[in-house]
C-alpha cells in the first residue's frame, strides 16, 4: 500500500476563526485528525475524519500519550495509507515540537507538509490590545520558553542578555515560574517597574488580562488564580493594552450560550456566540436524520406534475429534498412549474443556495402567518408540504380548510436525542452554562425530559432560559422550565438580541 501523507497544522490559539484556509483544505480532506490539548474542540465540525486528542501530561480522560507515542501513531496511520492531519495549537513549530514530528516522519519515509498556524504571541496579544512591536516601544520581539526541559542540567536562558534586550519579552508556558522569571530578570538588571501583563485563554471568551510592574505581577496573578493557558508579555508596549483592548470589550465575554439546535445545523449560532464574545455549548435535543426508507419521496418526485405548490417548513425540509432529487439524478428544472412558499428567512435562504425563489415568506416566521399569505391563491390547488417526520400540523389543516388539496411528504426525520453531550451537562450542573436558547416548542419538552428535577431547580438563576417566542414560552412553562426571556423577533437572531437586552439591563 502506498503511505499517506500527514500534515502539521497550526490550528490557532483558541478563536476557530484563526485557522488558515489551507488548514481548513486539509481538515476537509483528512481520514485521521489527531490533535492536542490546546485546540479548540469546534475546529473538529471541519472534518468527517475520526479524531484522536493527544494529551502529553494526562488529559481528564486519564489518558497520556509520550511525544515518541504520537510520533508512531503519526507513522502507523500514514502508513495505512491515510491522509492525517496533526492538529496542533497556535503554529506547530513555535514551542510546538512539530519539528520533532516532521523528523520522525522524515526518517520513516513518510511525505509530511506544515500548515503555520497563528501563534498565541501574536493572536493573544493583539486582542489583548497588546502590539508587540509598536514603534515607538519596541524594535524587537523574542519569543521564550518559561517551561524548560526538565531533563537539562543548567538553564539556558541568559537574562542577562534578556533584561537588555531591546523589545519585547514574550514567555510562552512560563506561568508557574512566573515569580522567578521576574526576579531574575530584575537581578540582571531590568527595571522594577517595567509594564508587564499576563494574558490567560487569549482569543477565548474566557480571555483575561492582568497588568502590573514586573515586580507585583506574580502576586496580582496568583492573587487572582490566573489559569493556564497563559502569555506573559514583558515591555513598554503593555502599557496600551486598556486603548486597544477590543477583543475584551465584547458585550457577552466570557458568558455560555447553550445552543439546543440540531449539531448539523448550530453553525450560525456558534459563529455569532462567538463574535459576540460568548462561548457556545453544544447541547443538541434533537436530531435531524434521514427517513429511512426513500420510496414514498421518490414516487412523489417522479409525479411532481400533479402539483401546484411546494412548502418548504424548514432548512432541513429543502436540503433533504432538494439533496434526494439530485441523487436521483435530476435537478430543481423538474420543479419549474411549481410555486414556492417557504415559512421563513432562513429557508428561504438555503432555497436560494440552490438559486430557487420563494414566491412566498411570510413577514413573520410562523405557522399561521404562512398559512395567512398563502390563502389568497390556494382554493383547489394541490400542495406538497415537505416536512419532518414530526411537527405541529397547524399548516396543513389550515390549507386544506382554505380549500387546498394537501400532501403532507415526510422528507427527513426529526429524532429526540438520548442524552446532552458529557461536556454540556457537566457544565449545566456546575452552574456554569449562563443562557440555553430554546428555539422551539420541541426543543423545550425534550430538554425538560433530558434534564433531571436538581437540575431543572437550578435554572432560571445562574443558568437563564431564553425563549425564541411566547408559543415557545408556553410550551417550555408547562414542561416545568422557567424561562426568564422572550425574543421579540422570532429567531436565533433574536434569541442572541434578547440576552444582549438582558445582559445589559
Ligand atoms: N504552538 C503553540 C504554543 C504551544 S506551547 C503556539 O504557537 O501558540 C503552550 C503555551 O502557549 C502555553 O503555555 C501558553 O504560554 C501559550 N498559549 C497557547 N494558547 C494560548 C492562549 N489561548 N492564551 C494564552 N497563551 C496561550
Amino acid at each position: 500500500m502506498t503511505n499517506g501523507k500527514v500534515y502539521l497544522v497550526g490550528a490557532g490559539p483558541g478563536d476557530p476563526g484563526l485557522l488558515t484556509l489551507r488548514g481548513r483544505e486539509c481538515l476537509t480532506k483528512a481520514d485521521e485528525v489527531v490533535y492536542d490539548g490546546l485546540v479548540n474542540p469546534l475546529l473538529l465540525r471541519l472534518t468527517k475524519a475520526h479524531a484522536i486528542r493527544t494529551c502529553r501530561v494526562e488529559g481528564p480522560d486519564g489518558r497520556r500519550l509520550d511525544q515518541a507515542q504520537i510520533n508512531a501513531m503519526l507513522i502507523a496511520l500514514a502508513r495505512e495509507g491515510k491522509q492525517v492531519v496533526r492538529l496542533k495549537g497556535g503554529d506547530p513549530y513555535i514551542f510546538g515540537r512539530g519539528s520533532e514530528e516532521a523528523e520522525a516522519l522524515l526518517e520513516a519515509g513518510i511525505p509530511f507538509e506544515v500548515v503555520p498556524g497563528v501563534t498565541a504571541a501574536t493572536a493573544v496579544t493583539s486582542s489583548a490590545g497588546i502590539s508587540l512591536t509598536h514603534r515607538d516601544d519596541a524594535s524587537a520581539v523574542a519569543y521564550i520558553t518559561g517551561h524548560e526541559d526538565p531533563t537539562k542540567t543548567k538553564s539556558t536562558i541568559d537574562y542577562e542578555v534578556l533584561a537588555r534586550f531591546p523589545g519585547t519579552l514574550v514567555f510562552y508556558m512560563g506561568l508557574h515560574r512566573l515569580a522567578s522569571i521576574s526576579q531574575s530578570l530584575i537581578a540582571a538588571g531590568m527595571p522594577s517597574s517595567t509594564p508587564a501583563a499576563v494574558i490567560s485563554r487569549g482569543s477565548t471568551s474566557r480571555q483575561r488580562t492582568i497588568v502590573a510592574p514586573l515586580s507585583e505581577l506574580s502576586e496580582r496573578v496568583i492573587a487572582e488564580k490566573v489559569r493556564p493557558p497563559s502569555l506573559i508579555v514583558i515591555g513598554d508596549c503593555v502599557s496600551r493594552h486598556d486603548r486597544l483592548a477590543w477583543f475584551e470589550a465584547k458585550p457577552l465575554l466570557g458568558k455560555r450560550i447553550g445552543i439546543t439546535r440540531p449539531d448539523a445545523q448550530a453553525d450560525p449560532q456558534i459563529a455569532r456566540a462567538i463574535e459576540l464574545g460568548a462561548e457556545p455549548v453544544l447541547m443538541p435535543t434533537i436530531s435531524i436524520e434521514p427517513v429511512e426508507d426513500w420510496s414514498e419521496v421518490d414516487e412523489t418526485l417522479s409525479r411532481l406534475s400533479e402539483y401546484d405548490w411546494l412548502v418548504f417548513t424548514s432548512v432541513n425540509g429543502v436540503r433533504a429534498l432538494l439533496g434526494r432529487l439530485w441523487e436521483l439524478g435530476q435537478d430543481v428544472r423538474a420543479l419549474s412549474h411549481l410555486k414556492l412558499a417557504c415559512i421563513g428567512p432562513s429557508t428561504a435562504a438555503v432555497l436560494a443556495e440552490y438559486h430557487l425563489r420563494a414566491d412566498i415568506v411570510p413577514d413573520e416566521y410562523r405557522a399561521e402567518a404562512l398559512v395567512e399569505a398563502l390563502k389568497h391563491d390556494i382554493v383547489g390547488k394541490r400542495v406538497l408540504l415537505a416536512r419532518a417526520s414530526r411537527g405541529r400540523d397547524v399548516i396543513p389543516s389550515e390549507l386544506n380548510a382554505a380549500g387546498a388539496d394537501v400532501r403532507e411528504l415526510v422528507v427527513y426525520r426529526n429524532e429526540d436525542v438520548e442524552s446532552l453531550p458529557a461536556a454540556a451537562m457537566a457544565a449545566i450542573e456546575a452552574g456554569e452554562v449562563d443562557w440555553i436558547g430554546l428555539s422551539s416548542p420541541s426543543i423545550a419538552r425534550q430538554l425538560a425530559s433530558l434534564l433531571s428535577g436538581d437540575v431543572q431547580s437550578m435554572l432560571g438563576t445562574k443558568t437563564r432560559l431564553v425563549a425564541i417566542s411566547p408559543v415557545t414560552q408556553q410550551a417550555a412553562e408547562e414542561a416545568g422550565l422557567p424561562v426568564n426571556v422572550t425574543a421579540a423577533q422570532y429567531t436565533w437572531d433574536g434569541i442572541f438580541d434578547a440576552i444582549l437586552q438582558a445582559e445589559s439591563d
